[in-house]
C-alpha cells in the first residue's frame, strides 16, 4: 500500500494551492457579499486546462484522474467554496454524464465546449416535488414526430445560467405500470426554456443556483442521452462520482476553517497567554486535524477505487457523508475559537459554516447517504 500522492498529483496540488491563495481567496468575502459569479477565475482555470480535467484529450480534456479532480476541488473550495461547487458541478454533474453515456457525436458537440470552458456544465434532476425521492420526477417529454416536447420544472440547479446546454431527467413513458425516466440534453436557449436566478441562499452566494421552467420545449430525439428509460440509473451513477466532489469540497472548507482557527489561537491572548496554550483549545485543534486527515483519506480512497474501475458507490457515500459532517463541526469550532470575531464576516469562518451546510444537503442529504450505505452493507 502506498499513501503518497504521485508526482503528477503533487504538481497539481502545488499549482492549485498557489492559484487558490493568489487568485481565488482574495475576492472571496466580496463575492459572498455581492453574489458575483467568479467568471474571471474560470477563464483562468480554462487557460490552465482545468475545465475538462478528467476527460479525454480527444474532447479537449486533460486526461487526468479522479484524484486530480478531488485535489483541484479541495484547493478551490479551501479558498472559496462557491468556486469549488461551481467547478465540482461543472465536471461531475455537467461533463460526467455526457462522458459516460453520450454518443461520440454528442461528446464532440456537448462535452468539448465544457472541457474548453466555453460553457459551464450543469445537470437538472431535482424538482419541486422530487428531491431525495428523485424518482418522483414529474417533468414530461412527449414524442412528437422526430422531437420530444418537454414540460416541467427543476429547482436548485447549479451553473444553469452559464450553461449552453444541460442534461435533464424527464418521464418519457410508462413500462409495466412504472414511470420510464430518460435523460435528455436541452439547449438553454431553446424556445420555452427559462432559467431563473433569484434564490436568496444561506451561503455559496457566488455560485449560481437556478430554477428551470420548461414550457413546450422542443428538442430532437437525437438529444436523448444514453438509452431511453435509463435516466434513473444514469443519475445514480452520476451522483456516485459527484459525491467524491462534494467530499473534496467539504475537506477544502474544513481545512480552511482549521487553518484560520490554528492561526488565530496563536495570535489571540487571554489570561496572559495565547489561546493555543490552553489544553481545551489544543484538543479542539487536534480533533479537527484528525477528522480532516480521515476525511481526505476517505475522499482519495473513493477516487482511487473509481480510477481503478472498481465499485466505489459505498466509499463515495461514506466520504461525502463524513467529510460534510466534519466540515460543519470544524467550521462551528473555528467560529467558537474566534469568539466574537468569529461572528464577523471579516474573519471568514462564519462563511465556512454557511457554505459547509450545503455539503450535508446537495447530491443526496446525509440521511440519504446513510440509506445508501445501509443498503450497500446489506441491511
Ligand atoms: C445550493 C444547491 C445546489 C444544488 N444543485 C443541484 C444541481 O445542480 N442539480 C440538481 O439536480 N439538484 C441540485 N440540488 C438539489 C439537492 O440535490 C436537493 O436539495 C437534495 O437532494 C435534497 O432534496 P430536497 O431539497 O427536495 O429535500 P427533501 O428530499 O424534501 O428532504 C427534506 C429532509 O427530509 C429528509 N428525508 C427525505 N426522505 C427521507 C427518508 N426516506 N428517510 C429519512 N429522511 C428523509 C432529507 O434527508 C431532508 O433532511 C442543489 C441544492 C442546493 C441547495
Amino acid at each position: 500500500m502506498n499513501f503518497d500522492l504521485s508526482q503528477e498529483h503533487q504538481m497539481i496540488r502545488k499549482t492549485m494551492k498557489e492559484f487558490a491563495d493568489k487568485v481565488v481567496a482574495p475576492g472571496a468575502i466580496e463575492r459572498d457579499r455581492t453574489k458575483a459569479f467568479p467568471k474571471e477565475i474560470f477563464k483562468q482555470l480554462a487557460d490552465m486546462g482545468m475545465m475538462g480535467l478528467p476527460f479525454s484529450e480527444e474532447y479537449g480534456g486533460a486526461g487526468a484522474d479522479t484524484i486530480s479532480f478531488a485535489i483541484v476541488t479541495e484547493e478551490l473550495s479551501r479558498a472559496c467554496a462557491s468556486t469549488g461547487i461551481t467547478y465540482s458541478a461543472h465536471i461531475s454533474l455537467g461533463g460526467a454524464p455526457l462522458n459516460l453515456f453520450g454518443t461520440e457525436e454528442q461528446k464532440h458537440k456537448y462535452l468539448t465546449p465544457i472541457c474548453t470552458g466555453e460553457t459551464f456544465g450543469a445537470f437538472g434532476l431535482t424538482e419541486p416535488n422530487a428531491g431525495s425521492d428523485a424518482g418522483g420526477t414529474q417533468t414530461r417529454a412527449v414524442e412528437d414526430g422526430d422531437d420530444f416536447v418537454i414540460n416541467g420544472s427543476k429547482v436548485y440547479i447549479t451553473n444553469a445560467s452559464y450553461a449552453k446546454h444541460l442534461a435533464i431527467t424527464a418521464i418519457t413513458g410508462e413500462v409495466d405500470g412504472k414511470k420510464e425516466i430518460s435523460a435528455i440534453i436541452v439547449p438553454t436557449d431553446a424556445e420555452g426554456f427559462t432559467v431563473i436566478d433569484n434564490y436568496e441562499k444561506m451561503g455559496l452566494n457566488a455560485s449560481n443556483t437556478t430554477e428551470l421552467v420548461l414550457e413546450n420545449v422542443r428538442v430532437p430525439k437525437e438529444n436523448l442521452l444514453g438509452k431511453r428509460g435509463e435516466g434513473f440509473r444514469q443519475f445514480l451513477v452520476t451522483l456516485d462520482g459527484g459525491r467524491i466532489g462534494i467530499g473534496a469540497m467539504a475537506v477544502g472548507i474544513a481545512q480552511a476553517a482549521f487553518d484560520r482557527a490554528l492561526r488565530y489561537s496563536k495570535e489571540r491572548k487571554q489570561f496572559g497567554k495565547p489561546l493555543s496554550d490552553f489544553q481545551i483549545t489544543q484538543f479542539k485543534l487536534a480533533d479537527m486535524a484528525m477528522k480532516i486527515e480521515l476525511a481526505r483519506t476517505m475522499v482519495y480512497k473513493a477516487a482511487w477505487l473509481k480510477d481503478q474501475g472498481r465499485p466505489f458507490s459505498k466509499e463515495a457515500s461514506m466520504c461525502k457523508l463524513y467529510a460534510s459532517e466534519i466540515a460543519m463541526q470544524i467550521a462551528d469550532q473555528a467560529v467558537q475559537i474566534h469568539g466574537g470575531y468569529g461572528y464577523m464576516k471579516e474573519y471568514e469562518v462564519e462563511r465556512y459554516m454557511r457554505d459547509a451546510k450545503l455539503c450535508e444537503i446537495g447530491e443526496g442529504t446525509s440521511e440519504v447517504q446513510r440509506m445508501v450505505i445501509a443498503r450497500l452493507i446489506g441491511c
